[in-house]
């Protein structure tokens, strides 16, 4: 299969983990969410985890230079060689900045950012539904935040980079999958 290299981007909500997975089986290259990193980190009690866990409780974001040190070893195992889908990373313009860097330090690319778009409605529907820890009321409200403020800038980023690619994430799980694989002109 074809090297492949995609970024999704959502607010927290927009079912961009399930996506990462569902892509990562048809596409063949590994799902990195940097969330489902912390918190294995959070739950093995190491010394990232220690550092981080406060903030994530708080809907925060890791500070750019934890997140370059965590996002450069994954990227380096064998499995992200022929590519990957990253989930939750980046999440700002510094990191924006620090991928393509790494990027670049390999020879290699983005061949695309896929926007998940869901209504603000549909999000707290959603969010509140489910039961992570981090997901009560104000946990939730500080991540939208956080999203609109630090993440949402990104679109028009890679919008003028002419990289971004959006989708309806307000249908079914297999719709969304197939929207998206569709829009990244891939036949499997
Ligand atoms: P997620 O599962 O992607 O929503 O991530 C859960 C939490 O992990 C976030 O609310 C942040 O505290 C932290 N986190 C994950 N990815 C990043 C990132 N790229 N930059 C900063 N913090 C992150």
């Amino acid at each position: 299969m074809a090297e492949m290299r995609i970024v999704l981007l959502g607010a927290p909500g927009s079912g961009k983990g399930t996506q990462a997975e569902r892509l990562a089986g048809r596409l063949g290259v590994p799902a990195i969410s940097t969330g489902e990193m912390l918190r294995a980190a959070v739950a093995g009690d190491t010394p990232l985890g220690q550092r981080v866990e406060q903030i994530m409780a708080v809907g925060d974001l890791v500070d750019d230079t934890t997140m370059t040190a965590v996002v450069e070893e994954r990227l380096g195992k064998s499995d992200a060689r022929r590519g990957f889908i990253l989930d939750g990373y980046p999440r700002t313009i510094a990191q924006v900045q620090t991928l393509d860097e790494l990027l670049a330090a390999a020879g290699q690319s983005l061949d695309a950012v896929v926007r998940i778009e869901v209504s603000e409605t549909e999000l707290v529907r959603r969010a509140l539904a489910r039961r992570r820890a981090d997901d009560g009321e104000e946990v939730l409200k500080a991540r939208l935040a956080v999203y609109r403020e630090k993440t949402e800038p990104l679109i028009a980023h890679y919008g003028d980079r002419g990289l971004l690619r959006e989708v309806d994430g307000s249908r079914s799980m297999e719709e969304v999958t197939d929207e998206i694989l569709g829009v990244l002109a891939v036949r499997v």
